[in-house]
């Protein structure tokens, strides 16, 4: 069910952040470790978001990552402190098009979703809601996913952003059978991330921090982040906490 990475620290190309490691985010599109039932591969696009001072950039593709020369030709130019990046398996029913791909971003934010809501989109009309209709409207595409997106983009107007993901991962749980929830938001200063069924693990270094949903490499220093958690993460900065 998808494979999305985190990264805040030195600045790297964006190149660098999707295809390092020997498990890299590349490597995961193909031959992924750890799907939990959700999927075999993840070919059903891709895609990257990073902040160029506080203007956050993206780069999306409905093709598998492994098949765009772009990752290698062009994104090794886009360098940045903080870069998101994922690959997706579409969910069945849901479409296989660019606007379909995480990160999906909006002003300074960039988030991707690993996982589903059984259900959608009947389960998430009460929580659609309380969405002012101009934003539905501009739903980017028509998944859980990106519905998701809308509704948390709507919170983040009120709510600071820890409360906003744990208002989201509640609401949905109370309406959707065992969803899986494993989402992931940054301002480009700071990642939010939730475990809800699927597998997150961080990488902590003086200055750097990487959240990935599969280690991206041997380095034993990576912590698996156990189920029903909110992270919230800066570079010499983690804290985990309960989801409840
Ligand atoms: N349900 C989402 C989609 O189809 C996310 C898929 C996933 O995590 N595999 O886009």
């Amino acid at each position: 069910m998808c494979r999305h990475l985190g990264y805040l620290g030195p600045q790297r190309s964006v190149a660098d952040a999707v295809t390092v490691g020997s498990n890299s985010l590349r490597v995961q599109s193909w031959a992924p470790k750890d799907m939990r039932g959700g999927g075999t591969i993840n070919a059903d696009g891709f895609g990257a978001a990073w902040w160029d001072a506080d203007t956050v950039r993206s780069y999306r593709n409905p093709m598998p990552i492994w098949s765009d020369p772009a990752v290698d030709e062009v994104l090794v130019a886009a360098r940045s402190t903080a870069i998101v990046a994922a690959v997706r398996s579409a969910t069945v029913g849901m479409p296989v098009e660019r606007s379909a791909c995480a990160p999906f971003t909006d002003g300074t934010w960039a988030f991707s979703h690993n996982g589903v809501v059984f259900g959608w989109p009947e389960v998430m009309t009460d929580l659609a809601e309380q969405v002012p209709l101009a934003d539905l409207l501009r739903l980017p595409a028509p998944t859980d996913s990106a519905a998701l997106w809308v509704i948390l983009q709507n919170l983040l107007r009120e709510h600071e952003p820890d409360k906003a993901l744990r208002i989201l991962v509640n609401r949905v749980e109370s309406v959707s059978p065992s969803p899986r929830l494993n989402l992931l938001l940054s301002d480009g200063q700071t990642l939010y991330a939730t475990t809800v069924y699927h597998s997150l693990s961080v990488l902590r270094s003086e200055n750097a921090v990487t959240l990935a949903s599969e280690p991206l490499d041997d380095d034993p220093s990576w912590e698996p982040i156990t189920d029903h958690q909110f992270v919230v993460a800066r570079p010499g900065y983690l804290d985990i906490t309960d989801l409840d």
